[in-house]
């Protein structure tokens, strides 16, 4: 799918993949066919916020990796969330990169505390019209922690999977801990498969680009080879 430039934050540039765009769609979808104006606006106004806090998700990252004095050459937004593009290889240490890929979901746990503090002071503040404000904030600081959650699963390639795969390759060597988590990323696909026959469509599309990803791992890393797919 395409890919564009849309601008810079501290110098980096943020790149939209085409697939970013069907996530928010379909993520906002009960809302963008509400039929009413109320009901739209709420929905691009979640859908902004979330593609917000997705880019400070990733921001986190670079932030890390900028400790370690990797710059980031992207951010590239797609139809998992957020990539970060690495000018070079992060340092081979196993802590680096486990605080440099904590960094992103640590970022959710306090955009969580954000949203949910604005969303308690604008209801304290307000004088009943700003209540839809208030309930918008609650909401981006659920989806927040949902965030939070989602890129802690042990799944190949969110965080929380290759933040493991750093501490099981220790004990189990490289390959073996990839074909774990790869195994434990297929458990997350068929979570996902239910959330999407509960209604949630934008995790049957998560659910397939993740379904792929440790595919492609288990192919790549000695496990069994099954035909591809694609
Ligand atoms: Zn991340």
């Amino acid at each position: 799918m395409g890919k564009a430039e849309i601008g810079r934050i501290f110098g980096i540039p943020i790149v939209l993949d085409a697939s970013f765009v069907l996530l928010i769609a379909l993520f906002g979808f009960g809302y963008f066919t509400s039929a009413s104006l109320v009901g739209v606006s709420y929905g691009l106004a979640l859908v902004a916020g979330v593609a917000v806090s997705i880019l400070l998700h990733e921001l986190g990252h670079a932030l890390a990796a900028g400790y370690w004095r990797v710059p980031t050459a992207s951010i590239e937004l797609n139809g998992l969330g957020g990539l970060c593009h690495f000018a070079r290889n992060m340092p081979a240490d196993r802590l680096a990169n486990i605080v440099m890929l904590l960094a992103g979901p640590a970022a959710n746990l306090i955009l969580w505390q954000v949203f949910s503090t604005a969303s308690d002071w604008v209801l304290q503040s307000g004088t009943g019209g700003p209540d839809r404000l208030a309930f918008l904030l609650r909401q981006l600081g659920h989806i927040n922690f949902l965030l939070f959650i989602f890129n802690l699963m042990p799944a190949h390639p969110l965080d929380g999977g290759r933040a493991l795969v750093q501490v099981a390759s220790k004990f189990i060597g490289y390959d073996r801990a990839m074909r774990a988590i790869a195994y434990l990323g297929l458990l997350v696909v068929a979570w996902l498969v239910m959330l999407a026959f509960g209604g949630q469509m934008f995790a049957a599309l998560i659910a397939f680009v993740l379904l792929q990803a440790n595919i492609e791992v288990l192919q790549t890393h000695g496990g069994p080879r099954w035909k591809r797919w694609n």
